[in-house]
């Protein structure tokens, strides 16, 4: 009986079937979303609501299909052109479909068998982001599970390349620290928590009105942290910074690591990718001269999520970040061997990230990446021009990237951050565009990032114009 339960769970003719009805399902749903504007970005529901649902499906005879529909009606859609919100890529089809072949064959690539093609493909692509970033052959790199994996795992590398040798045996015998810009993402300051830095050791230095580090603010901050006894091991640069997009001058931060032998790491894990451009990679120069680099595949390179490399100037950086003894996945952990990729990441089993990367580059060619960017950073001036120009807007700063902060500011004797709270909400729960929303200094701002190459010039003006409508209804009302 048992087996044939089992059995059932595997046989190969009703996945062709189901998956065929799956496909359809979703190819359907997909040329709903991507080409019928009045089709929800979101059907916002609350979470109670939306738990309640959950909870009755699961105690219902719903057939497997049902759940399939119900997950996409309670799915944001971010291939809709309407989607302007957080930094996820809109997936390329063919690297989903190389991440259910991911889904299927299972090869957790931490160790050569378990993932031959996949670790050969993740050096090809590693390396031709490498090149990209205009490293020599003694750069290597590798894929792991998100920027914040990637930051941490790069700061693990610094650690070990300029604390005391034996802090991985021994733990801290001293104070360390990291320089960064206030502005950084979030996820720098916990990597430096986790690293037992502690809060007095991530030493934020504050920005310039560009919201770029302050870089001569540097040998201040780096002399009051020696004073307090810090010994500062590494400065990170944004490229860019999240809430505005603001790239940081990293020839001047190479400069600083250089003269006061820091490891100088770039978080380019959203606008990193603009080094496979010719018309934006001058926001990153400067960027070769880094010992690490993070660009997340899947913000500005079109691959479903999570999917990040982490590049490293030296390859022997990257094989030292973790020695560690484990007979049982291979020989001699001494020994540089690319292909098997998990004596350099965090994870022991992985996915086959590299396989969803590669299949894009076959499937639409090299330049698709640069198309891609050129066409979003384009955009975002577009739609700032667009701000700039129209009354009663205000634009937060001249974008870099493709992230655009504005609010409305006729809002006679109101409240402006109330104002701008609730226009986002309402908004949002109207199903018609999805943004987001930051705090600039006290003020706080609506926030869109624009990750659609389809979100066009009439989406724009509609929001803008929705955008008004609501503000000026909750202006005028008590
Ligand atoms: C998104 C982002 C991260 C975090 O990356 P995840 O892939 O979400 O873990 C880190 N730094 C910057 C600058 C980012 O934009």
């Amino acid at each position: 009986m048992e087996k044939d339960v089992l059995r059932k769970v595997y046989e190969a003719e009703s996945f062709r079937d189901l998956g065929h009805k799956v496909i359809d399902l979703l190819a359907d749903h997909l040329e709903q979303v991507q080409t019928h504007k009045d089709h929800p970005v979101l059907s916002y529901k609350s979470p109670e609501e939306v738990y309640s649902y959950w909870k009755e499906d699961f105690s219902s005879d719903s057939q497997i299909m049902d759940v399939f529909k119900g997950i996409l009606n309670h799915s944001i859609n971010v291939h809709h052109p309407r989607y302007i919100g957080h930094q996820v890529a809109v997936p390329a089809f063919v690297s989903s479909l190389a991440g259910l072949m991911s889904d299927i064959l299972s090869n957790g690539t931490g160790v050569y068998e378990m993932g031959m093609a996949s670790n050969a493909i993740e050096k090809i692509v590693t390396d031709l982001v490498a090149k990209k970033i205009g490293y020599t052959q003694e750069a290597s790199g590798l894929l792991t599970s998100g920027g914040t994996l990637a930051n941490l795992t790069a700061l693990l590398a610094a650690r070990k390349a300029k604390a005391p040798s034996s802090v991985w045996e021994k733990g801290h015998q001293e104070k360390l620290a990291i320089m960064v810009s206030q502005e950084a993402h979030y996820c720098i300051d916990r990597a430096a928590r986790i690293l037992g830095l502690g809060s007095e050791g991530i030493i934020k230095v504050p920005v310039k009105e560009n919201f770029s580090i302050h870089t001569e603010k540097l040998d201040e901050y780096l002399h009051s942290a020696n004073k307090k006894g810090f010994h500062v091991i590494a400065i990170v640069g944004c490229a860019c910074s999240t809430a505005t997009g603001a790239y940081d001058d990293l020839n001047v931060l190479a400069d600083f690591a250089q003269h006061n032998d820091l490891w100088f790491h770039v978080d380019g894990a959203h606008g990193g990718g603009v080094v496979f451009s010719e018309k934006y990679k001058h926001l990153v120069n400067g960027i070769s001269r880094a010992d690490s680099v993070v660009i997340d595949f899947h913000k500005m390179l079109m691959t479903p999520a999570l999917n990040t490399g982490l590049i490293f100037k030296n390859a022997e950086d990257s094989y030292r970040t973790f020695e560690q003894k484990a007979q049982y996945l291979w020989d001699s952990q001494h020994t540089r061997e690319w292909y098997n990729s998990g004596k350099r990441t965090f994870e022991c089993t992985k996915l086959m990230m590299s396989i969803k990367i590669y299949a894009i580059l076959k499937a639409h060619g090299n330049e698709v990446f640069e198309k891609n960017i050129d066409t979003l950073y384009d955009l975002a001036i577009m739609f700032a021009k667009k701000i700039r120009h129209r009354e009663n807007f205000e634009l937060a700063h001249d974008p870099q990237a493709n992230i655009v902060n504005f609010r409305y500011i006729n809002v006679g004797e109101k409240d402006t951050n109330l104002i701008t709270n609730r226009v986002r909400q309402l908004l949002v729960e109207s199903g018609k565009f999805y943004i987001v929303q930051t705090t600039i200094g006290e003020y706080r701002y609506l926030r869109t990032t624009i990750m659609n190459p389809f979100t066009s010039e009439e989406d724009f003006d509609a929001l803008l114009t929705e955008i008004e409508e609501i503000a000026k209804r909750l202006s005028s009302t008590n």
